[in-house]
């Protein structure tokens, strides 16, 4: 991510390639007909549409005059000044925008009107980084020594020093201005080969239909496999994983073709930009070391034997002679019957980010009665969660809370990112209040893990902790062993393909069919893996994000190392863990993410934050092997 991209407004946090997207059809809701204690506050942005208007084509005239700029940066400390702390307004303003338009699509995607305020706000957003498309190669023109006079003479340059160090990092990578243009069109034919990926996978790919034991049609696209992987009737999940592995298949060359040209335009990228290499090149953008890459690959690797405990443990749960590839999304237990108003999951979310301390609670508390969240679903909202914020007004949540334990560990989830960007907003001024995705997804996943930790003190019965403890270990599985493999795979085709190999979609899935048969212990006679699932590479979109998915993994073990070290201080009435944790939120984006998170204790260059998780999950894995030995479930 660039450092200056916006604060999440315009950022996606990509769903992790396990998440469910099966979502049950919803009766019809009229949104009118909800109280407003459950709606977002979006009159603390704009009072009206009509206000929001107005401050668009306000802005518009705004960015159009920022070109007055262009060849001047190197006037003197107080031109240089002047430029960025315009340019910091109108993305605020932006942000401000942008957020206001997508929460008002958002709130009904089948109205137009919200929709074309949507699509006006990100023209606009397309707009701005256009009109300031000159401003990086003409920071970068400027000598080192220019810039520094300048950051010493002028106060107001002092906010945007990380911003200007940040940018003068590129300079050994970046070509004259003409080169930079030719590179920059060549960059839309790269994206070429995922957007046709998407349009194959997400509407043209002939997904095939099965009928269930329960006589249910189901039509295997990515979403209904998703939702029927998990099926509790084992013939069931056979004909799934089948059917659906099979409609892969037949398009394995033209994905793999695909996939391969990919890989091409990440080269082209690398040699264009002279990297040694795609990964150097990728991990170049938050100036992460590639050896923590490396690591983690290496570490999951020399791990791979608490995996396969997992996997012995899930074979014994699910009461199966023989574990296979379909059996692994199957729930542990049968389903914990029990639901949760809004109310219990706020209170049970601001009872688990206790350990946080005092100030972390108040304001989550106020929050969380102030505006921040839309929580119930209606009739024409989007679908799923997210949170965004504005910086100077507040964060902003949307969720489609149903009542389940799911939808109360996504209000801790999301409460952890809006949190994160309260935090930084407080702390930061607006050039480093955005953070990057490497450290985002600690935030939201320390909160889920202390819910665990909460639920699992409050657990009425050993089935309440068996689901609680089984969800934490598919959590590990899914997050920690899984999306390092799909790391690893990613890493060892973009080497084949960088020595000149040609990928055909039949050398991809040979390649990953050894992979996935190694983590998951095929040939050690633990789960047994069909070679038609050596596909599943093939529905993976994020192979196209160019070394996105180790960033899933990496969160996860900092998060778990975070939380035990918060919860012993906790135990023993010590803070610092806590303090230095509320730092790394503060933080925000004013240092880089690896300098950050080795500030607060978790240094991802050794393999001890690893090898904790590591402990963690053979700790849960002793506990429900004490359960199960002290009785059947209740
Ligand atoms: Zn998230």
């Amino acid at each position: 991510m660039q450092s200056f991209a916006l604060p999440l407004a315009a950022i996606s946090l990509a769903a992790a390639p396990s998440a469910s997207s099966g979502q049950p059809a919803s009766k019809e809701i009229d949104r009118s007909h909800i109280d407003a204690k459950y709606k977002w506050k979006l009159g603390d942005l704009y009072a009206s549409d009509q206000a929001w208007a107005k401050a668009k084509a306000a802005l518009r005239k705004n960015v159009v005059a920022f070109e007055r700029h262009k060849g001047h940066l190197g006037d003197g400390a107080k031109a240089l000044a002047d430029a960025l702390s315009e340019l910091g307004g109108l993305q605020n303003e932006l942000q401000r925008i942008v957020v206001y338009a997508h929460a008002r699509s958002d709130e009904n995607t089948r109205l137009a009107p919200p929709r074309a305020m949507r699509a006006e706000a990100d023209s606009l957003s397309v707009q701005l980084d256009t009109v300031t498309a000159w401003l990086r190669p003409e920071l970068l023109t400027l000598p080192d020594a220019t810039i520094q006079t300048a950051l010493a003479e002028e106060k107001r340059l002092r906010e945007w020093a990380f911003y200007l160090q940040d940018v003068l990092r590129w300079k050994p990578h970046t070509l004259a201005a003409g080169e930079e243009r030719i590179v920059a069109m060549a960059g839309e034919l790269g994206i070429a080969p995922s957007t046709v990926y998407g349009v194959l996978k997400d509407a043209d790919l002939p997904y095939p239909t099965v009928k269930l034991s329960t006589g249910e049609q189901v039509r295997l696209d990515p979403a209904g496999y998703a939702r029927t992987r998990a099926l509790r009737d084992r013939a069931d999940r056979v004909k799934v994983f089948q059917a659906f592995f099979s409609a892969l298949k037949t398009f394995e060359r033209t994905t793999g073709a695909l996939l391969s040209a990919q890989l091409k335009a990440h080269i082209f990228a690398r040699d264009a930009h002279h990297f040694p290499s795609t990964l150097e090149a990728a991990l170049f953008r938050d100036n992460v070391p590639v050896g923590i890459y490396r690591r983690l690959v290496k570490d999951v690797n020399a791990n791979l034997p608490t995996l396969h405990r997992y996997l012995k443990l899930r074979q014994r749960m699910l009461g199966l002679a023989e574990l296979g590839y379909e059996d692994l999304y199957a729930p542990l237990v049968n389903q914990v019957d029990r639901r949760y108003s809004v109310e219990d999951a706020v209170t049970m979310t601001l009872a688990a980010v206790a350990p946080l301390g005092p100030e972390y609670n108040k304001k989550l508390a106020h929050g969380l009665q102030a505006g921040w969240t839309d929580f119930l679903p209606s009739t024409g909202k989007r679908a799923g969660a997210y949170s965004t914020g504005v910086y100077g007004v507040h964060p902003y949540q949307l969720l489609n809370f149903n009542g389940q334990w799911d939808d109360v560990s996504t209000l801790a989830h999301e409460a952890g990112h809006s949190m994160h960007t309260l935090l930084a907003d407080e702390r930061q001024p607006f050039s480093t209040s955005s953070y990057a995705i490497f450290i985002a997804e600690i935030a939201s996943t320390l909160n889920e893990n202390l819910l665990v930790h909460q639920a699992l003190t409050d657990a009425r019965n050993d089935h309440e902790r068996l689901a609680l403890l089984g969800q934490r270990l598919e959590s590990l599985r899914t997050t920690l062993f899984r999306q390092t493999m799909f790391a690893e795979f990613e890493l060892a085709i973009h080497e084949r393909a960088e020595k000149g190999e040609a990928l055909t979609g039949e050398a991809l899935s040979a390649a990953y069919l050894e992979l996935v048969r190694r983590y998951y212990g095929h040939d050690q006679g633990i789960c047994h893996v069909p070679e038609l699932y050596g596909d599943e590479w093939s529905f993976v979109p994020h192979f196209y994000y160019d070394f996105y998915v180790y960033q899933y993994a990496t969160s996860l073990i900092a998060s778990t190392a975070l939380t035990k070290a918060i919860l012993d201080g906790q135990a023993r009435g010590a803070t610092a863990a806590r303090d230095r944790y509320l730092d790394l939120l503060s933080a925000g984006g004013s240092d880089f993410p690896g300098n950050l998170l080795a500030k607060a204790g978790v240094d991802l260059t050794t393999s001890a934050p690893f090898l904790a998780a590591m402990q963690e999950m053979n700790a849960v894995m002793t506990q429900i092997e004490s359960i199960l030995s002290s009785g059947p479930a209740k």
